[in-house]
């Protein structure tokens, strides 16, 4: 049965009054939804001002004083570019230094996967299905005809036969993550 967004959020509030304080990872794996569904529930529970966002998770209001606003309920901007991050292509690294750090798409994602460490956990959404999907077993289309924010163009697929059914439509050239990371190299000076 599906869940509706009221009875999502009643349950990240339960689940904060037992753990206090949630990594949007642990939210991920607890509610079984996309972390940009846990974003925007986040940020409807903080307007409500019954939890506060902190660097990389959420706690109880008034739990964690110093981490509580540190992170604003604006709409998340592209840490490489600094535009809004469309859903359809967000990027997003909970990584140990920086915390949690989205991308507009997965052009400016592997450019910010340079400054992260190899076990920060790395999503991507399917270009398909709108669902987040691990960076590291995702498919990479580059060169296709469709035009995203960034140029060169990258588009993200759950796995490389969704990538080649896209690919018959539109065209371009499939890589995993490695091979996307060195065609920028080639086509960017990554510092
Ligand atoms: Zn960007
Ligand atoms: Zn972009």
């Amino acid at each position: 049965m599906p869940e509706t967004p009221a009875s999502r959020q009643r349950r990240i509030v339960d689940l904060l009054q037992t753990h206090r304080t949630l990594t949007i990872h642990e939210l991920v794996a607890e509610l079984g939804v996309s972390a940009m569904t846990i974003h925007r529930d986040l940020n409807r529970l903080a307007d409500a001002g019954q939890v506060a966002k902190t660097r990389g998770g959420v706690a109880l209001h008034g739990r964690s004083p110093g981490s509580a606003n540190a992170v604003a309920s604006a709409p998340m901007l592209c840490a490489t570019c600094n535009h809004v991050v469309p859903d359809r292509t967000a990027f997003i690294v909970q990584s140990q230094q920086y915390g949690l750090v989205a991308a507009c798409c997965p052009h400016c994602g592997l450019v910010l996967l340079e400054r992260c460490a190899p076990d920060d956990l790395v999503l991507v959404t399917d270009f398909l299905y709108g669902q987040m999907v691990s960076a590291g077993s995702a498919a990479y289309l580059t060169g296709s005809s469709v035009s995203t924010c960034c140029r060169p163009g990258i588009l993200a697929f759950a796995n490389r036969t969704d990538a080649e059914c896209f690919q018959r439509g539109f065209g371009g050239v499939i890589m995993t993550l490695s091979e996307a990371l060195e065609h920028l190299r080639t086509r960017l000076t990554i510092p």
